[in-house]
């Protein structure tokens, strides 16, 4: 049996970054994933994901971004190439809404900078955008887009150079634990370690059904839409943009490449049973929604779709990250129900659970992601 000092089960967006964070530390690591990571059957695909640190869902977590943001300046220096672009980020909402109020609240508690807009404001400066006058903006000009299979890719070879292995195309059916050790039954055969790092994405619930805490996937489609249009073009520094609306929260990003604008509903999402046995075609419901949007909120863009796909998210009960030690085992550490909007953590969460794992703790403030707020 190969043995190992941790295992990384699950080489997706969060786990190449624990690789790497563990390689460079010197430990003798390997991640096993199903896949051949970046991959497009889990949650860390279709070219691009926000990041922002004026976090609306909860203000805890702009200590982690500021570490993040550090993480990937660090990965962009070992990758020698550029993964975050800082455009910026639009949101618009009403003002007693649940964006832009927490958009304030956050970078009021924080110190980070962001402009308060009008409509008028907003539709002046990006005329692309069509805000309506009972809603109003908060610009983040620190904010912008990740190129998220790249980011995976350079955590996976950032870790590689560091000399971590990774198995790939190889399932882990199982995993066990003693005082002793990890051991982990994978399609190639069992390996053991000293400690174990889960970060399985959709397939956690799973993987740790003993932490008794129920774990949704959600089923999520991501649309490109052609436009003619040069507004929204990121050479003319389009920002990242989100909507608030009553009919749900939508987001999209400026155009990158000949397939357009991508544009996406965050809220909603059927179940998902099985995430292996995911329906990967078009909705035209859920097509007709985005169009709508469009037509009304960014109205150069066309209702020609050129590219689709889905994606999943892992929802918490409470829409926030599950970060900590395994209760029953203190050599298995886990990052899981990341709920759709983990991605821009990868590097801190990459770090973190290398602390836990190798280390007492952590020095990051990470409680309130704990396990422990679902215990009775
Ligand atoms: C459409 C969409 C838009 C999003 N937008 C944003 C955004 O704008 N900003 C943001 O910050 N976040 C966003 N997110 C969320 C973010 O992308 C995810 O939280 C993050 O990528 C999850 O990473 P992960 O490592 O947990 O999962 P994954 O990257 O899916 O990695 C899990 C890995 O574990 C492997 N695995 C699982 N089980 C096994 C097993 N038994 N054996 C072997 N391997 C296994 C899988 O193959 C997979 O590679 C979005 C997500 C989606 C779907």
């Amino acid at each position: 049996m190969n043995r190992y000092d941790a295992i990384v089960l699950g080489a997706g967006g969060i786990g190449s970054a624990a690789l790497y964070h563990l390689a460079r530390r010197g430990v003798h690591v390997v991640g096993i994933d199903r896949f051949n990571p970046p991959h497009d059957r889990g949650s860390s695909h279709g070219q691009t994901r926000v990041i922002r640190q004026a976090y609306f869902e909860h203000p805890d977590y702009v200590p982690l971004l500021v570490e993040s943001y550090r993480g990937w300046r660090e990965l962009e220096h070992v990758a020698n190439r550029k993964l975050f672009d800082h455009v910026g980020l639009i949101q618009a909402g009403p003002a007693d809404g649940v964006v832009v109020p927490g958009v304030s609240r956050a970078a009021a508690m924080h110190g980070l900078a962001v402009e308060q807009l009008t409509a008028g404001e907003v539709r002046r400066r990006w005329p692309g955008l069509s805000v309506p006058d009972e809603l109003c903006g908060v610009f983040e000009p620190n904010a912008g887009y990740l190129l998220v299979e790249d980011c995976v890719r350079a955590h996976l070879d950032a870790a590689s150079a560091a000399s971590a292995q990774l198995l790939i195309e190889t399932e882990v059916a199982s995993w066990t634990a003693d005082s002793r050790e990890v051991r982990v039954r994978t399609s190639r055969g069992n390996i053991s370690a000293d400690r174990l790092i889960i970060t399985a994405g959709a397939w956690a619930g799973r993987l740790l059904a003993d932490l008794n805490v129920p774990l949704t996937v959600r089923r999520k489609s991501l649309f490109w839409f052609a436009t003619d249009s040069a507004e929204y073009d990121v050479s003319r520094g389009f920002p990242v943009y989100l909507f608030e609306l009553p009919t749900g929260v939508f987001y999209g990003f400026p155009k990158l490449d000949e397939r357009g604008v991508k544009f996406a509903e965050h809220s909603g999402g059927r179940i998902v049973v099985n995430p292996l046995e995911v329906d990967r075609s078009i909705d035209p419901d859920e097509q007709h929604r985005l169009v709508n949007v469009l037509a009304t909120h960014l109205p150069g863009v066309s209702s020609n779709v050129t590219d689709h796909s889905v994606c999943l998210y892992t929802m918490s009960p409470d829409e926030n990250f599950i970060v900590d030690r395994h209760p029953y085992h203190a050599n298995v550490v886990f990052a899981a129900g990341l709920s759709g909007h983990g991605f821009k953590f990868a590097p801190v969460l990459g770090k973190t659970l290398a602390d836990l794992a190798l280390d007492d703790g952590t020095d990051l403030p990470i409680q309130f992601l704990s396990h422990k707020r679902f215990e009775l």
